[in-house]
């Protein structure tokens, strides 16, 4: 293996792994980022659907926006807001009284100026991935992470056995690598074992999620009944929020494009009855019918939408922060560092903050070697 320039492969092309790539790769590391989904952002994903009359709609169907108070973070986002990556989103923000159907507390702007990826959440990640020095590649699973010792390196297996390659370094930048969800959903054993670290398995045990449902709904006219274009649900136990899409800056959509976020209790209620396997078909359309009763009910004079859909996300946000110090977890005798937001605060900021500090530990490592 060539010692000159470290190789390193990052699993998962969210935002902290994104960002990971991005500091490595800046610094003259040769990444490979793996990714288990189609393209890249994860959490920060944006979704392309076709409707009826083949006009294409996007729906930003995890994070909608992100805030920022840490200097180091803002310093980024203003490099991608010169490359048109971000932008700000200046929007009223409010909130409906699901008792009442009201609007109360509508502000201008909200108090934290709200920061939105260009065209989609999705751009910042994508853009990431292809720096140069970053090769990424989507629709690859990582289904088992080998630390060879007698060599020093890692050794990474796809999900169907192929050989991906190795690396003198790792960043898992999803907890799912190491989480015992893994094993429920697929069957097979977590990727990475972390058995052989006590203090780092003893840190993963208390990482915990909620889960959250998506409702991606097109509308044919502006909804002019609501005053707002985004806004949370007060005495709902269904409904959280809901974003119109296509106000965002920069959006494709030609439709009025919103998503509507549920009640973490709503998807526990559904997960609990259903299991974690992959919801199907008819159960995401029995759960975007559901939703849309409680948005119709709360909002008047919603109508029909053109496009319906529901998307579960098992994982939405973490409940723990294992690594708010440290900002990611770090075995430095096998060069690994996991990172996501699970390791610092349950938002982008604080994804993109493990990250940094996931690529700062392995650059710190490659320069003492
Ligand atoms: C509905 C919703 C609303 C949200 N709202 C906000 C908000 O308003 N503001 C805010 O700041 N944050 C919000 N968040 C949280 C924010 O999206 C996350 O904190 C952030 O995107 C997490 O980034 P990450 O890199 O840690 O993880 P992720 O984005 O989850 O990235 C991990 C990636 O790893 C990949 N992966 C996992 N295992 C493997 C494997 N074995 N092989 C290959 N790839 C793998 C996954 O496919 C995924 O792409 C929201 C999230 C959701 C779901």
């Amino acid at each position: 293996m060539d010692r000159a320039i470290p190789k390193v492969a990052v699993v998962g092309s969210g935002i902290s792994g994104a960002v990971c790539a991005s500091v490595l790769a800046t610094n003259g590391v040769c990444v490979t980022v793996f990714e288990s989904g189609r393209g890249p952002g994860g959490r920060m994903s944006q979704r392309k659907e076709i409707i009826e009359d083949g006009k294409k709609v996007f729906f930003d169907h995890g994070a909608p926006f992100f805030t920022i108070r840490d200097n180091d973070v803002m310093s980024l986002v203003c490099k991608w807001e010169s490359r048109a990556l971000v932008t700000q989103w200046k929007e009223s923000f409010g909130c409906v009284d699901c008792v009442s159907r009201k609007f109360v507390d509508n502000e201008k702007e909200g108090t934290n100026k709200m920061f939105v990826g260009v065209p989609g959440m999705n751009s910042i990640c994508g853009a990431l991935c292809c720096e140069h020095g970053v090769e990424a590649k989507f629709g690859i699973t990582v289904g088992k992470l080998n630390w060879l010792e007698d060599k020093h390196v890692w050794e990474l297996i796809g999900f169907d056995g192929q050989n991906l390659g190795q690396f003198d370094g790792v960043a898992a930048s999803d907890y799912y690598v190491v989480s015992p969800w893994f094993t429920d959903v697929t069957g097979k054993k977590p990727p990475l074992d972390v058995t052989s670290n006590p203090e780092l398995a003893l840190k993963l045990q208390e990482v915990s999620f909620v889960s959250c449902f998506a409702l991606m709904l097109a509308f044919e006219e502006p909804l002019s009944s609501i005053p707002v274009r985004s806004f949370s649900f007060k005495n709902s136990d269904v409904l959280r929020w809901a974003f119109c899409d296509s106000s965002k800056p920069g959006r494709l959509s030609s439709s009025e494009c919103w998503v509507l976020h549920s009640t973490e209790e709503y998807a526990k209620r559904v997960i609990t009855q259903f299991g974690l396997r992959m919801p199907s078909v008819s159960l995401l359309s029995k759960v975007a019918e559901e939703l849309l009763q409680e948005f119709q009910k709360t909002v008047l004079g919603i109508p029909q939408p053109i496009f319906i859909k529901a998307h579960r996300w098992d994982r939405a946000f973490p409940t723990s922060a294992v690594a708010r110090e440290e900002k990611c977890l770090w075995d430095i005798s096998k060069r690994l560092a996991i990172c996501g937001d699970f390791c610092v605060s349950p938002d982008v900021e604080g994804a993109i903050l493990s990250g940094m500090a996931a690529a700062r530990n392995l650059l710190d490592c490659f320069n003492c070697l």
